[in-house]
């Protein structure tokens, strides 16, 4: 295959839609999965009463590759991803997707995209974007009996233009992202539309994002908007456990790499008034890997907790943050296989 050169402002890309050249998918039908099939069209072609229009039956992931000095591509936890669709099958009554089938997939729609897959020195990447989803129609509230899975995949720009920067984030106790036994601990498009009225009023308020407290008792952190949390005190990295946020791979991989770094790592519930005690603390993801937090303000409660006492993000945050893309980027020794090398 002859592919032509992009001439893309590869730096200067956002997080965005943009088309590339070929998209996969597959079907499942009658109990099995289907051959996997190439499209160069954008578009798919539903049935009007299929289950994911009406009753959300719909899962995606989140995960990128990246180019590395070697010229080589490398996708980052292509395994942690499938499995968690896994999970997120069983959660919302779709059949599961086998790690092998997302494997293939995955690693297909990369290559037939290479030429979309930004420079080494760019500092951007390619954003790969899985998605399953009931096709079968149902009026009834029953699981489709067809389904869906497809992967498209889009370049993306460095998450940080002006370099690594902390942001300030607001606690938003009128409206819950999920509930405590609920679909949070799901990657399902439910519990996106339920988070758009709380981001609208942040941003509303000058914000870059909207912080979650459980949704019960409004005590301890859940989440940083669609992003875990994390912080940073006494040589430990502390993050909540809850059984209403989504198990972010990024936090997972963080939480490998502070035990490397000589950390202690706790997950456990995190009282909102323990924050005045973080010497750092990030909110972390595909997207961004972390977003350090200079500050959040509880306006209900008249009390706002600074974190980055000087605005910037801190040493441990960048430590942390430099040796993930470093594994991503093919820079530094992928030590637990977390990196699937294009061939
Ligand atoms: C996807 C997602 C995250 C981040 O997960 P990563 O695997 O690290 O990208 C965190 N919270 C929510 C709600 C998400 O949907």
């Amino acid at each position: 295959m002859i592919m032509k050169e992009l001439n893309l402002d590869w730096s200067n890309l956002s997080f965005g839609y943009m088309k590339a050249d070929y998209n996969v998918r597959c079907y499942y039908r009658n109990g099995e999965w289907s051959e996997v099939e190439v499209s160069d069209s954008e578009h798919i072609t539903l049935h009007m009463a299929a289950t994911c229009l009406h009753y959300g039956q719909e899962a995606f992931e989140g995960l990128k590759a990246f180019r590395g000095k070697d010229g080589k591509v490398r996708i980052f936890r292509l395994e942690a991803n499938a499995e968690r669709l896994q999970s997120t099958c069983d959660g919302i009554m779709m059949p599961q997707l086998p790690t092998e089938k997302f494997r293939e997939m995955v690693t297909k729609v990369v290559k037939m995209n290479e030429r979309f897959v930004p420079p080494y020195e760019s500092g951007a990447s390619l954003y790969i974007r899985p998605l399953l989803i009931g096709t079968g129609a149902q009026v009834g509230v029953h699981p489709a009996d067809e389904y869906l899975f497809m992967v498209f995949v889009m370049p993306v720009g460095p998450y940080f233009k002006g370099g690594f920067a902390a942001n300030p984030y607001v606690v938003i106790r009128q409206y819950d992202r999920s509930a405590p036994l609920g679909t949070g601990i799901y990657k399902v498009g439910g519990n996106y539309a339920a988070s758009m009225k709380a981001n609208k009023l942040a941003h509303d308020l000058g914000y870059s994002c909207e912080f979650y407290l459980d949704a019960k008792e409004k005590k301890y952190i859940d989440e940083c908007g669609a992003a875990n949390f994390f912080g940073i005190k006494d040589n430990t990295y502390v993050t909540p456990k809850s059984t209403s946020i989504l198990p972010s791979i990024t936090n997972k991989s963080l939480m490998q790499l502070a035990e490397d770094m000589g950390m202690k790592v706790e997950r456990r519930q995190i009282p909102i008034e323990e924050l005045d005690t973080f010497e750092e603390a990030g909110a972390c993801g595909t997207a961004a890997v972390i977003s350090p937090i200079e500050r959040i303000d509880d306006l209900e409660m008249k009390r706002s907790y600074v974190i980055a006492k000087d605005g910037k993000p801190g040493p441990i945050c960048r430590k942390l943050y430099d040796t993930l893309r470093g594994i991503q980027y093919g820079d530094i020794e992928d030590r637990y296989g977390w990196v699937t090398i294009v061939e």
